[in-house]
């Protein structure tokens, strides 16, 4: 097995009393999660005009399929085991799907000034790495733990917790990479959800692995992104195939590990079931569900994918349909790999889903 680097900038054990949080808790926090993201690449975009991009460099720098190891960055309040245990679920998970990257992993402890030491180490990673990269505006900048005023790369995690990937892959930097954050809470790295959170965000770095195009966003705006009309067949951004992709590989393959229960993977899709019928009677088409719905928009997304999966294979969703997207587009590669369009596969799902949840349960392995 690979050993992961392990980067420590200062070691000292800040013991917290993180408490146990429920999986509807880590559900909110996976929908915090998408929206740092999302703020985060809105900043980026709102910046990008600034900077020239370079075609020659773009088409150079490396993205995908790698042999190198990913790179883990500690806050100093973060403890020896919670690395480990980072690094070795972040293993799993490559081990499982393979190695994709450059792959940057931060994690956020509990305390302030110990994550505003991490925010400047991210800033020397970045311009290090990267020359280019914009100082002023893509490292820590104004007041946005006291004031509120100004943004930097974690400090939202010290307070709300929770995790993200956030894919560096835009036409004006010169240097492509993901990140992916995980802090000290929603879930704590004590939660047994900690382990199934690393395997979810892992599997959107696979995902952004699988499409080489950077982002363009000529119009500022990164729900018109090219990137994500590719991931999500539209112009607005959803978390569709992306999280439900996500979540369920991250619970089928964890309730494949030693020492869990056999039941474990329809208990999980029994607790996401009880979503279904807020979904049904709401109306809407699942694929423009957005991250901040009246009920848990990933639950369903979830099971969406558990149904796309037994009318076809594990191996067709994770490998066939995800490294097809770039070549055919969305709407292509769904249809060759699945047998109908997205929209004809949703109208069948939602008359399947309106079953009893026994019978739903009968697909769930
Ligand atoms: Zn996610």
């Amino acid at each position: 097995m690979k050993k992961t680097l392990i980067l420590l900038l200062l070691v000292s054990f800040c013991g917290g009393t993180p408490e146990p949080l429920s999986t509807s808790v880590e559900e909110k926090k996976l929908i915090v999660e998408e929206e740092l993201q999302n703020d985060e690449k809105q900043i980026l975009e709102e910046e990008s005009k600034l900077v020239e991009s370079s075609e020659d460099s773009v088409n150079s720098i490396f993205w995908g399929a790698t042999d190198a190891q990913p790179e883990v960055y500690a806050a100093s309040d973060v403890s020896q085991e919670t690395i480990e245990i980072t690094a070795e679920w972040v293993d799993k998970a490559i081990e499982l799907w393979g190695n994709y990257g450059p792959l940057e992993i931060w994690i956020v402890g509990e305390g302030k000034d110990e994550v505003i030491a991490l925010d400047k180490k991210w800033c020397e990673v970045r311009t290090q790495k990267d020359p280019s990269w914009n100082k002023k505006w893509d490292c820590a900048n104004g007041d946005p733990y006291d004031s509120g005023d100004g943004w930097s790369p974690f400090y939202r995690y010290v307070n709300e917790g929770g995790a993200a990937v956030s894919s560096y892959i835009r036409d004006y930097i010169g240097y492509y990479f993901n990140a992916l954050i995980m802090s000290s809470k929603y879930p704590g790295p004590e939660e047994e959800d900690y382990k199934k959170v690393i395997l979810h965000e892992y599997f959107h770095v696979y995902q952004h692995a699988n499409l080489s195009v950077p982002a363009t966003d000529t119009d500022g705006d990164w729900r018109t992104s090219n990137r994500n009309i590719y991931f999500n067949g539209d112009e607005v951004q959803v978390p569709f195939l992306m999280e439900g992709g996500a979540e369920y590989m991250a619970q089928y393959w964890y309730s494949k590990e030693p020492g869990i229960d056999a039941g474990y993977l329809k208990q999980e899709m029994e607790y996401k079931a009880q979503t279904i019928n807020a979904y049904l009677n709401e109306g809407r088409s699942l694929r423009e569900l957005g991250y901040n719905e009246s009920f848990q928009s990933y639950d369903v997304l979830t099971w969406f994918v558990a149904y796309l999966i037994h009318n076809t294979s594990e191996e067709i969703f994770r490998v066939n349909f995800w490294t097809q997207i770039e070549d055919l587009g969305f709407e292509e590669a769904f249809k060759s790999n699945f047998g109908k369009s997205a929209d004809v596969m949703i109208a069948e799902f939602d008359e399947w889903a309106t079953q009893p949840i026994e019978v739903l349960l009968e697909i769930i392995p």
